[in-house]
Formats: structure tokens, sequence, C-alpha cells
């Protein structure tokens, strides 16, 4: 039988749609099969879609070879798993947070009173760390309403905006985990296995390169062009081709995404005109 690499992605929720997008990215074609499994059509992929609190275990006993979850979940799990790449979504911080009107002074705060989480291992970890003493309100929901009806004094949860902490009178004191999605695989992969998740790998390296880059073209009078061209290192070195328009050259180059308005900026004080940004769809470097 032909190799097939076995993917677990989360079944509905947060990671769902962006863990899928991933997989399009990557130019992998999912036939809309069953509500539990799905192959692709061209890769030889098979996707299960379960909770994302189930990804770690399902990876580590190798009934999925590899599978996206976010780093709570797999911190949380703590299951024999490796960490194979970190694909750029799902960011979120996992927080304390008190009701806003309480005077929090630092984490002695929390010094005997009741914490309520979904994450009772992280939680602990970094209490003992810290040398709180503490109480663990285990609970698998709705942790942020636990201080309004008086089963624990503070929690510890996902933030992203904190707009829910918000909501139910809470402020966030003090921030434990910063968390994103990973791609996790089991370790004992054989070679054949190995190889698919190399050729994935490199896709998805090339979809998150793409991402971070942009494609600039320009117009640059001439005896502008060595200031201009050293603002833009590019993949090698920029294309520069004549214009019809004598005295002029248009200036290709790609662009980190993070420096680009503060190199568009130096550009149009070097006498750069015309310039035009486009998204990349693949890069391969
Ligand atoms: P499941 O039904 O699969 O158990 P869930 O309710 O436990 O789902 P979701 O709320 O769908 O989980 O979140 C899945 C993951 O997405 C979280 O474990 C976290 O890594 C990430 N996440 C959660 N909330 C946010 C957010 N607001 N912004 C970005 N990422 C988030
Ligand atoms: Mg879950």
């Amino acid at each position: 039988m032909n190799q097939v690499l076995k993917i677990a992605v989360q079944k509905s929720g947060r990671l769902n749609e962006k863990s899928m997008g991933l997989l399009k990215e990557c130019g992998i074609k999912i036939n809309n099969g069953g509500k539990l499994m799905s192959t692709a059509s061209n890769f030889p992929l098979e996707v299960f879609y379960l909770r994302d609190d189930d990804i770690p275990q399902y990876v580590a006993e190798g009934v999925a070879d590899i599978g996206i979850v976010g780093e709570n979940e797999f911190l949380e799990k703590d299951e024999q798993v490796e960490v194979i790449n970190r694909p750029g979504f799902s960011k979120c911080r996992l927080s304390l947070a008190v009701r806003r009107e309480e005077e929090y002074n630092g984490l002695e705060w929390f010094e005997g009173k009741k914490i309520a989480t979904s994450y009772p291992v992280i939680l602990r970890k970094f209490l003992e760390e810290k040398g709180i003493n503490a109480t663990i309100e285990e609970i698998s929901g709705s942790v942020e309403i636990a201080p309004g009806i008086g089963l624990a004094e503070g929690i510890f949860d996902i933030v992203s905006t904190g707009s829910t902490l918000l909501a139910n009178g809470l402020k966030e004191v003090e921030v434990v985990l910063r968390s994103e999605a990973l791609l996790i695989a089991n370790p004992n992969l054989n070679t054949e296995q190995k190889a698919l998740l190399d050729k994935l790998l490199f896709r998805i390296e090339a979809a998150k390169s793409a991402k971070q880059n942009k494609y600039i073209l320009l117009n640059a009078p001439n005896d502008k062009l060595d200031a201009i061209v050293s603002l833009l290192p590019g993949m090698r070195s920029p294309t520069v081709l004549p214009l019809a328009d004598e005295g002029w050259s248009s200036v290709h180059s790609v662009i980190k995404e993070d420096d680009f308005w503060e190199v568009i900026d130096q550009l149009k004080e070097k006498g750069a005109e015309g310039i035009l940004v486009c998204p990349i769809e693949k890069m391969i470097v």
C-alpha cells in the first residue's frame, strides 16, 4: 500500500478555518467526505476532524501522524509529540484576570485564592514556579463567569482582544503564556511519512514566506537608481529595466511586509514614482 500521511485538524472552532486554509494554500484539495475523515485528491493526505483537546493524544498515539493544534492545548496535554512548524495563526495569550474593582498589587494577590481555569496543568506549573499557593478550580468552559457567580476570585483563560473580560467585569493582570497554532508530529514517523511531511513543510514555508513579503514595482529616475536599489535588497538583487521614457527605469523587487511602510517613505523621498505593491501567491527562496 502506498503511504498516506494522516493529519488531525480541529473539527469546528477557531482553528478549523485557518487549518483548512493552510492546506489549501499548500495546493491540497480536500474532498468533502465524511464528518470524521476526508481524503485529499492530489496529495497522499487523510484529514481527521477532531476536538482540539484530543489532537495531541491522537498524534502521540500515532492514530494521526501530524496535527494542527494551539500551543495552549499542546502544553496542557503534555503528550509525546514534536513541534514541527509554526504556521503563524491563532495567536492569543493565556492570562490571569481578576474583578475590575480589585486592587491588584502583584502575583501575591493570588495567594490563598481560588482560580478557575480549563488549563490546570499550565496554571499549576506557573504557580509552582512563582511560589504561589492557590486553589485551582477546573471547569471546562465559560470560565469568565466564575468570579461573578462566586466560584473563584480569579480566572486563567485565553485572551485575544480582552473584550470578553471587559464584558464580564474583569481585568487582565498577568500574561502567563503566548500561544499560536503549531504543527505537531508523532516522533516515530517512518521514512516515507517523513518524506511526505517534508514535502508538506516545503509548501507551508512557501506559503508563509509569500504572506510575509510583497512584490514591489516602481519607476526611478536613473540618477537616483543606486540610492533606490540600495533600499530594496530583493531575493538576490532587484530587477532594473529601462523605461521607454529616457532617463527612467522600472525597478522590481520583494520587500518584507514588516519593513513595508518605512521603505515606501524612503523610496518616495529618493524620487521613486508610480509605486505598485502586489501580494505574492507563493515564494520559493
Ligand atoms: P473544541 O470544540 O475543538 O474543543 P474549543 O472550544 O476548545 O474547541 P476554540 O475556541 O475553537 O476551542 O479555540 C481553539 C484554539 O484556538 C484555542 O485552543 C486557541 O489555541 C485558539 N484561540 C482561542 N481563542 C482565540 C482567539 N480569540 N484568537 C485567536 N486564537 C484563539
Ligand atoms: Mg477544546
